[in-house]
């Protein structure tokens, strides 16, 4: 980890961009929803690149120097002189080429959400409140092996259809979303959903919100201002912690942003 020069650099989208994936990292590890393993990526302004970290950087402390800059073919165009992408880099890359919508992209391993691809008889579907987001459904991809082909991107992709997120039997998840911010937020209110859905499961037959009731919600919901607040309630907690260096906020802070 070096942060020193990065304040200095933050001036190109990119630049910034690289502090957001290493700042959603770094708050998702803290939050205990990534731990060793699990990677996030942002589409670059040019459209036709990605940045996701090397395959060997922790999660705890992840800088913006340890992310490659690479292509939809999954080739690395940038990055570090040493090591290489993480596997299942193509997760990320078929994902943004087949969803012109999608800026960011994590892919993680979460131990509740990962149960339901494996239990017969009961799936995965939006309880709560913000679970609306995937009110579209929420897709089992069969595969059980890492998606490290640009095939198996494709197919993951196919699977995902126009859904915002996604389940990997007896693997993990996929989550879709249009930026860092709102990829940490969606990411979020995933684990809570899926972890209210197992409580409930427990008490008795789950009774799921109608769609009348999600498209009421809907209608009332500012999805961008509900970003913004939970954006600015994580990165305070990643800076009063030390999760995330002080010169960091500058570049984080949606007012600074603009
Ligand atoms: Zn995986």
């Amino acid at each position: 980890m070096a942060t020193d020069t990065v304040a200095t650099r933050a001036n190109s989208p990119e630049e910034r961009l690289k502090i957001e994936v290493a700042a959603c990292t770094r708050l998702l590890n803290m939050e205990g929803i990534l731990g060793y393993s699990g990677h996030v990526s942002v589409r670059l302004p040019d459209r036709k690149s990605l940045l996701i970290q090397s395959f060997d950087a922790s999660r705890t402390d992840l800088g913006p120097e340890e992310l490659f800059t690479v292509d939809l073919d999954g080739k690395v165009i940038d990055g570090p002189a040493e090591g290489r992408p993480v596997n299942e880099v193509e997760i990320h890359s078929e994902i943004m080429r087949a969803r012109d919508d999608v800026n960011a992209v994590l892919h993680y391993h979460p131990e509740i959400a990962t149960l339901f691809t494996v239990v017969e008889g009961i799936d995965l579907i939006p309880i709560k409140n913000h679970a609306m987001r995937w009110a579209s459904g929420i897709p089992v991809h069969s595969e059980t092996w890492h998606i490290d082909t640009q095939e198996l991107g494709r197919e993951l992709a196919e699977t995902l259809g126009p859904h915002h997120a996604a389940l990997l039997r007896a693997h993990g998840a996929v989550i879709a979303s249009e930026s860092i911010p709102a990829l940490m937020i969606d990411t979020v209110h995933f684990e809570e959903n899926a972890k209210a859905m197992y409580d409930a499961a427990q008490l008795g037959k789950i009774n799921p919100m109608s769609k009348a009731e999600m498209d009421r919600f809907h209608s009332l919901f500012d999805r961008d201002k509900h970003v913004v607040k939970l954006w600015r309630y994580y990165l305070s907690r990643g800076l009063e912690s030390g999760t995330l260096p002080v010169e960091w906020a500058n570049f984080l802070f949606p007012s600074e942003r603009v």
